[in-house]
């Protein structure tokens, strides 16, 4: 028999982003936005966190959900959501085609109509898919509070298991990145047991540039490489960066340098062993899986 904790808490709908914005100047610390609400209210249900009152972000969507290109950026409005991701140009283009792994195995349909990208960020939880692949991007998280904006690359924005550098009154309003080059495209791959039920075991994704079969630009991100959180694995990176692209190569990366970087854990799902061993064989097929895209035509 499963346990529902039960408690009161005041839910506020906001009419405007300047409104919801005024609400976190003055209340701060004792509201939690809410987005899709598919993470906050399971924590909530389950007794693992207490609110006092949500600001439900639901009714902004109008200004905050959206994919766009302006100024040599892709930016996604934080309220956008997987099934938008799903119906837009991003999935078909090549370069960003790593979204396309993400949404086949995220959820189920009516979780992938609510789950927010800003909410998936949000979180600060390691088994992100959105966040992970955002990595690669190198993207930035756009911050707004009545005090003005803040741009945090998203590689300092995760600070822990579910901390992340957010100041009480800000929202995250998006999240962009630069367009990538042409000879450039993503993948994400997700390990897990049950599809669209569980969270994965581990996760990675690869952004990949290459000049001729010269890596000309790598960036690889796991769910977690010592931390909690989504991370890139910058030594690996390095040592692949210039190099050409080869099993051999790629072989020496995973076998050499990212168990100098990578620490895994064992818990209940599975030991530290079997992660590491499962990152190394998913990093060479996403970054095998992003050059079948760069090639593809
Ligand atoms: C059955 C199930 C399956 C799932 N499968 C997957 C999966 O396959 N892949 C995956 O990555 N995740 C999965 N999740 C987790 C979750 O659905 C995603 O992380 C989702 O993207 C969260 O988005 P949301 O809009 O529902 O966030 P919410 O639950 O609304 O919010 C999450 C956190 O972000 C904060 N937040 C949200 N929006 C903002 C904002 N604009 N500004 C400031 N703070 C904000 C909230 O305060 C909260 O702390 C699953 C969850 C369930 C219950």
């Amino acid at each position: 028999m499963s346990t529902i904790f039960i408690h009161r808490f005041d839910v506020v709908q906001p009419s405007s982003l300047e409104e919801a914005l005024k609400i976190l100047a003055e209340e701060g610390e004792s509201v939690t936005p809410m987005a899709g609400g598919t993470d906050v209210m399971i924590l909530i249900r389950d007794g693992v966190i207490k609110v006092k009152k949500i600001l439900d972000l639901w009714p902004l969507r109008s200004q905050l959900s959206y994919i766009k290109r302006e100024d040599g950026y892709v930016k996604i409005g934080a309220l956008t959501t997987v099934t938008e991701l799903e119906k837009s140009w991003l999935v078909n283009d090549k370069r960003y085609a790593g979204f396309r792994d993400v949404i086949i195995g995220f959820a189920t349909p009516y979780l992938r109509s609510l789950a927010t990208v800003g909410g998936n960020i949000g979180t600060g939880h390691p088994l992100s898919d959105i966040g992970v692949l955002l990595l690669t991007l190198d993207a930035e998280v756009v911050l707004l509070s009545a005090d003005g904006e803040r741009i945090v690359p998203l590689k300092e924005f995760y600070l822990g298991k579910r901390k992340i550098n957010r100041k009480p009154n800000e929202l995250i309003t998006e999240v962009r990145f630069k367009e990538a080059p042409g000879n450039s495209s993503t993948a994400f791959i997700k390990f897990d047991r049950r599809r669209g039920h569980s969270m994965g075991y581990v996760l990675v994704a690869a952004y990949l540039a290459l000049k001729g079969n010269v890596i000309e630009d790598v960036k690889i991100a796991f769910d977690s490489i010592g931390r909690p959180y989504p991370e890139r694995a910058v030594k690996t990176e390095s040592f692949l960066k210039g190099k050409e692209f080869s099993l051999e190569n790629i072989r020496k990366a995973y076998n050499e340098v990212l168990p100098t970087e990578m620490s895994r854990i064992s818990d209940y799902r599975a030991s530290a062993e079997y992660r590491l061993d499962l990152s190394k064989v998913l990093m060479k097929r996403a970054l095998l899986r992003a050059k079948e895209r760069i090639e593809s035509r």
